[in-house]
């Protein structure tokens, strides 16, 4: 072992001969967080000052849920027909509009149809496309994997517990849209609301499989359960003999994160949650959703300092979405973003088959092409394994292990052996981002049947 010298000269940087030159500090973007009181900007809340804006009660208080409150919000820095196409979107859109005064402020008003943040929670009509022909509502098939309603056990050791139905926002995007949110004009949803009978039936089914091992406590969002509750469900799992792990499941550090800096009961009940996994050999652990680095903010870090503080682990899964996060450099942004404030990439999801959101989802080589760059980019523990949820229930595969892809008529065949052997899974590229054959080709149901024979023949596959 070389000695140190304490009384040594320090070495001048420049005689250490440079292999690489070093970087600008001021091209580390990732470490740029927007600051101050950025919400001022926004005419509503000129005059709200740092604590009522941190106060996540008035962020629940002043969510928006109508086009009429988002103009009384934002007054004049949209355009008028801006607002029109808002409301035409709402009256299309299957999920319910709820959008955090958080979320409002960090959308760039100058040029709302291109913001990622708009894109994500405020539907324009005139951005609209045709759903795909093999969109299901309900598409990763959670109802039929579920023994009680709102458990789902897709795989062996793990499982799916949608303890209520409410989020802090609600996303455009979401997979559970057949569940999340209150009825709109084009969706009757399946009912999920907190109550206990239900949530006993779900406990008793855990305790009684003796191969699960790991529950996700998601819904709606572990935001929305009470603290009381918090502690209640993590005290019922972690009691479990069988139950090693448990992930609270949250859009909320997203979207909200000042709950996290002012919901001390919340936070503490989680804690509390966490030290008795601790000290029972069990991992308690938060798990998120940011899709975009205009999410993270200085109270965003500050939210995130407090939970590495008391030794919760954060991890991430993000969605690839079209004009939202679907570039290498945002991604890239995104992922070292994550790492600044201590969140974990996890995943990037391939956007899931829904209805009423063409318009976010891209094809799976856009996600083979951005995970090329990502990767190598920092740390492999910080790197997202980049997976498309099976449509049909086949579970979560890595992008890149289709057994075929014909990229032509965007038809993407996956297997997935140790979760639903002998089935085949396919996923469908948004159609118009296809060629204009193929477009034409699709537009004959007969044809596309057709074509999706032949991409299983190709894969040559000996299932059935
Ligand atoms: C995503 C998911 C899980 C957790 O899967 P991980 O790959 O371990 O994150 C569990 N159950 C269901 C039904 C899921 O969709
Ligand atoms: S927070 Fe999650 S469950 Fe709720 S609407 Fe968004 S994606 Fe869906």
């Amino acid at each position: 072992m070389p000695v140190i010298d304490p009384t040594q000269q320090p070495i001048a940087a420049e005689a250490i001969p440079a292999l690489k030159p070093p970087v600008d500090p001021a091209t580390l973007t990732h470490k740029q967080l927007k600051q101050g009181e950025f919400w001022r900007a926004i005419p509503a809340y000129h005059d709200i000052d740092e604590a009522t804006f941190l106060d996540h009660l008035w962020q629940g208080k002043n969510s928006i849920t109508t086009s009429e409150k988002l103009l009384q919000t934002i007054q004049d820095l949209a355009p008028a027909d801006f607002i029109e196409d808002v409301r035409e979107g709402f009256r299309r859109a299957p999920m319910a509009m709820r959008v955090s005064p958080y979320m409002l402020s960090n959308i760039d008003w100058s040029d709302p149809y291109n913001d990622p943040i708009r894109t994500q929670f405020i539907t324009v009509a005139s951005r609209l496309l045709p759903d795909h022909p093999k969109l299901s509502l309900d598409s990763l098939h959670e109802q039929d994997d579920a023994p009680v309603p709102g458990l789902t056990h897709r795989y062996p050791d793990k499982a799916l517990f949608l303890a209520l139905d409410i989020c802090p926002v609600y996303c455009r995007f979401c997979t559970r849209s057949y569940a999340v949110g209150t009825n709109t004009e084009e969706v009757e949803k399946v009912q999920l609301s907190a109550s206990a009978a239900r949530w006993a039936k779900a406990f008793s089914y855990i305790a009684s499989r003796p191969e699960l091992e790991d529950i996700v406590v998601s819904g709606g969002d572990a935001y929305q359960i009470p603290a009381k509750n918090i502690k209640i469900i993590g005290e019922t799992l972690l009691a479990m003999d069988n139950i090693r792990r448990i992930r609270f499941a949250t859009k909320g550090p997203a979207v909200m994160p000042m709950k996290i800096l002012t919901d001390t009961a919340w936070v503490d009940a989680l804690t509390e949650v966490a030290e008795m996994g601790r000290r029972l050999g069990k991992e308690v652990v938060l798990h998120t959703h940011f899709n975009h680095p205009n999410e993270i903010t200085w109270i965003t870090e500050k939210a995130m300092r407090v939970l590495f503080e008391r030794g919760i682990y954060v991890r991430n899964q993000a969605v690839l979405q079209r004009g939202v996060n679907d570039s290498k450099e945002i991604m890239q942004l995104l992922v070292k973003r994550l790492g600044h404030v201590n969140v974990h990439p996890y995943y990037v999801y391939q956007h899931d088959m829904v209805k009423g959101v063409e318009d976010l989802r891209t094809t799976v080589q856009t996600a083979i092409d951005i995970e090329k760059w990502v990767r190598g980019t920092t740390a492999g523990f910080n790197t997202p394994a980049f997976i498309c949820d099976a449509p049909g229930g086949g579970g979560k595969r890595d992008i890149h292990s289709y057994e075929y892809y014909d990229r032509e008529n965007g038809i993407i065949i996956y297997t997935a052996p140790s979760v639903k052997k002998d089935q085949i899974f396919t996923y469908f590229d948004p159609i118009d981002l296809l060629s204009p054959e193929a477009q034409e080709r699709w537009k004959d149901p007969v044809v596309a049947e057709e074509m999706i024979e032949a991409a299983i023949r190709k894969a040559g596959l000996n299932l059935r």
